[in-house]
């Protein structure tokens, strides 16, 4: 391998990274632990065909280090990691070889806790529970939470909600244009949340099937899927694909908010966030907009009860609030003021880390997550 893995994990200061290789079934797996500081290590497990273990060592690494920001800013008392399994879903994928990456895991004795990402379906998830305990993202039939997609709207939508007052000076959509992107499984969410508030949706997809339920049932008005960026509107929700704010579609834009759900929505964090605070757009942060899927299945780890999840999604209105609050004190963009709250959450629980020992069990149970002993 020509990537030196120790350089790697000093980078960004991960705590540890497990290689899994088991001959019966062809597994080939890396699971990268970027911080437990605040709790055992949550972050989905994706399959996909990585052309070399360089690139599947990278993405796991810059994966995990996103779920260490992502958790800590949502106000989780857990920590970031990732899964890779090397090969073809379509091809690859089995019941023994789920079960013997659940080994894998089931070896890390609760550091590590997953669940699905692309390529690892919500049965995939199923089957790993036959040799772990340490996943999240099971069917509501068996106890768990289910399709996160829900809440992942709920969470956009209260967020939107926090910049419209931030901007707009009020928390009513009533009448308020959102032009929307993608209408797959947050974004059809959302639209019916906003309608229910009276917003006014624009709405774009590839799928000319999904653009007509929502046309008919919304009263959307739709536009081409190339159109949907310079469209006259408040507010923008990306909910289909990363990167669609760059050099090509910023001078488009004509809202005063970007809020969505999409994962990676600026082809160039630093570069693409100032450029949209110099013109006067808020933009929400999209790994805190985007949590409540993570909140919502981080709650089966106490047992899930999806009231109390929804009431800690819903909190992305006041975590938004601070966000915006922090950037507009610093003079920072909103992505750097929520990179630097994760940051600051995550230094002051070192620092008690080290009066306390910190116990995964305890934080497991849903009991407490320090308990007194010996500083570490
Ligand atoms: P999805 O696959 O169900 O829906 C995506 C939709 O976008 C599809 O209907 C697709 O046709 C459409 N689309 C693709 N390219 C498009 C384009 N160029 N223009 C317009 N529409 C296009 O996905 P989802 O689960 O709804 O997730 C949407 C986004 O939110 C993704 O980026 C995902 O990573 C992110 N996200 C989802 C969740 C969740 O709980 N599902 C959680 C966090 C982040």
């Amino acid at each position: 391998m020509a990537m030196k893995v120790l350089s790697e994990m000093m980078t960004f200061n991960h705590e540890q990274i497990v290689f899994g290789n088991d001959r019966d079934t062809g597994l080939r797996a890396i699971i990268a632990i970027h911080d437990t500081t605040l709790g055992p290590a949550i972050g989905g497990t994706r399959m996909w065909p990585y052309k070399t273990e360089d690139e599947a060592l990278g993405d796991v690494l810059r994966l995990s280090r996103g779920m260490t920001y992502k958790a800590a800013a949502a106000g989780l008392n857990l920590g970031g990691a990732k899964g890779v399994i090397i090969g073809d879903p379509e091809k690859d994928k089995n019941e023994f070889l789920l079960r013997a990456y659940a080994r894998l895991i089931e070896g890390l004795h609760g550091r590590f806790i997953t669940g699905e990402d692309v390529g690892i379906s919500v049965g995939d998830v199923e089957w790993m529970t036959a040799e772990t305990s340490s996943v999240v993202g099971i069917s509501e039939a068996l106890g768990g939470s289910g399709d996160p997609s829900a809440a992942t709207a709920l969470g956009v939508f209260r967020g939107i909600q926090a910049c419209s007052e931030e901007v707009f000076d009020t928390t009513s959509l009533d009448g308020i244009k959102v032009a929307i992107q993608g209408l797959g499984k947050v974004g059809m969410h959302l639209a019916e949340l906003l309608h229910h508030e009276h917003a006014k949706l624009i709405v774009a997809d590839l799928d000319r099937h999904r653009v007509k339920l929502a046309v008919g049932k919304f009263e959307a008005l739709e536009v081409a899927p190339e159109q949907i960026y310079g469209v006259d509107a408040d507010i923008f929700s990306p909910c289909a694909l990363g990167a669609i704010i760059n050099d090509k579609t910023m001078p488009l834009f004509k809202v005063g908010i970007v809020a969505g759900a999409a994962n990676n929505q600026l082809e160039d964090e630093a570069k693409h966030g100032q450029v949209l605070k110099k013109k006067g757009i808020l933009y929400a942060p999209d790994f805190v907009i985007n949590a409540g899927g993570l909140i919502n299945v981080a709650d089966e780890i106490s047992g899930y009860n999806r009231e109390r999840a929804l009431v800690k999604v819903e909190n992305i209105y006041s975590v938004l609030k601070e966000v915006m609050r922090v950037a507009n004190k610093e003079n920072i963009t909103t992505g750097m003021a929520a990179a630097r709250m994760a940051e600051r959450r995550l230094d002051q629980a070192a620092k008690l880390r080290r009066r306390f020992v910190y116990t995964p069990s305890a934080c497991y149970r849903g009991t407490k997550i320090f308990s007194r002993g010996n500083p570490v």
